[in-house]
This record gives structure tokens, C-alpha cells and sequence, in this order.
């Protein structure tokens, strides 16, 4: 049961840590804003309630310019 316990609470802690991240599987990308380092992943951007420009590319939250739109590279790599 120890060892078994040792595994659930570590399932749950990791399922708990950061409710927004994990979830890379349904993200293309993230938008960046270069000049203050503001990071949004696509698939928050309605979530943050970000505005967007005319061609709906999301604008920063914290200065109101158009947002870069970086792919994400590989899957898999949390680096
Ligand atoms: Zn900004």
C-alpha cells in the first residue's frame, strides 16, 4: 500500500502543479510580446480575454501591441 500511496500522490501532485500548463497537445504555439516577454499560448488567449487586432492576431496585455506568433518546435520537450 506504501508504494502504492507514494504513486497516487505523485500523479496528483504533478496533475495539480500549474493547472494552465501540461496541455501542450492542443497548442500550435504561443504568442510573444518582445518587448515586455509576455507569453500566451494560443489556446489562452480567449481565456486571458486578450483583444485582437483586424486580423485577429491577439494584442499584449500590458502594452497593446500585435503579439508575435511563435510555433511551438518539438512536442514532447518541456525544456
Ligand atoms: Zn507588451
Amino acid at each position: 500500500m506504501g508504494i502504492f500511496d507514494t504513486v497516487t500522490e505523485a500523479f496528483a501532485s504533478s496533475a495539480q502543479r500549474a493547472p494552465g500548463e501540461g496541455s501542450e497537445g492542443d497548442s500550435a504555439g504561443a504568442y510573444w510580446c518582445d518587448d515586455c516577454a509576455t507569453r500566451v499560448r494560443d489556446v489562452d488567449v480567449d481565456d486571458e480575454g486578450l483583444d485582437r487586432d483586424a486580423d485577429g492576431t491577439p494584442l499584449c496585455p500590458d502594452c497593446g501591441e500585435t503579439m508575435r506568433f511563435e510555433r511551438a518546435s518539438s512536442t514532447g520537450c518541456a525544456c
